[in-house]
């Protein structure tokens, strides 16, 4: 076993002993977890995979282009892309990515939904909700009915939730869960294969868990502090 396997283990371990504290029971299998392994190397994916994670996170297209390719991926691990999307890069995040969790913007969409159709597969996707206001990234509450329903227009996309951040003041960020806790409502309420909430990250993952998140993006809860981008 390697000496990353073994930390991560040890980290996995008490992670959903928190799940499970924070959701008052053993519901660990309704929450996904996705190891975010930005800013560590492919030992970083290959340790969350043999460590029985089948969900990588990673937020830069050339990071993960290079890791990726270190790795052997068992069958039935997903890739998800949790970084902004720049356009001039959608089509080859399509292609390299199971899930894109930050669409907010209808030309980056287009331009991943040309990119699944030429890797002749369908894209799994999350719109990320502004829910902070403050945040520069996510469609504001109020559009996003509109953004959902252009969206779904896409044929190698496939809409499968929402993805939120919380703010950088803690404080607030009751607030803001409890905000893209009724913008998931709303959105299953008309789509009900949307069954995705992406929220929660190490630091805010017990709050996230108590307004329905059903995704958490972890990254230093299971790998440690990140080395500076
Ligand atoms: C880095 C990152 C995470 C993981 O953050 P941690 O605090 O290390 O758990 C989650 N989501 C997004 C979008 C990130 O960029």
């Amino acid at each position: 076993m390697t000496e990353e396997k073994i930390d991560v283990l040890a980290r996995l371990q008490a992670v959903r002993e928190r799940i499970e504290r924070a959701s008052r029971g053993p519901v660990a299998e309704r929450v996904r977890i996705v190891a975010v392994t930005k800013g560590f190397g492919a030992g970083a994916i290959t340790a969350a995979l043999d460590s029985g994670l089948s969900d990588i996170g990673e937020n830069y297209y050339q990071e993960a282009a290079d890791k990726f390719r270190e790795v052997s991926w068992p069958a039935g691990a997903l890739r998800h892309f949790i970084g902004r999307v720049q356009r001039n890069k959608a089509r080859r995040i399509a292609a390299l990515f199971d899930v894109v969790q930050t669409v907010d913007d209808l030309e980056v969409a287009a331009a991943l939904d040309r990119g699944a159709g030429a890797a002749h597969k369908t894209l799994d996707v999350l719109v990320q909700v502004n829910v902070a206001g403050d945040q520069r990234q996510g469609v504001p509450p109020d559009l996003l009915g509109d953004f959902t329903g252009a969206l779904r227009a896409h044929q190698h996309l496939r809409l499968r939730g929402l993805m939120a951040m919380g703010p950088p003041d803690p404080s607030a960020a009751d607030v803001a869960f409890a905000r893209a806790a009724a913008c998931f409502e709303r959105l299953r309420a008309a789509l009900p294969s949307a069954t995705v909430l992406s929220m929660g990250m190490s630091d805010d993952m017990e709050l996230a868990l108590a307004h329905g998140s059903t995704m958490l993006r972890l990254g230093t809860a299971l790998f440690g502090p990140r080395r500076a981008p």
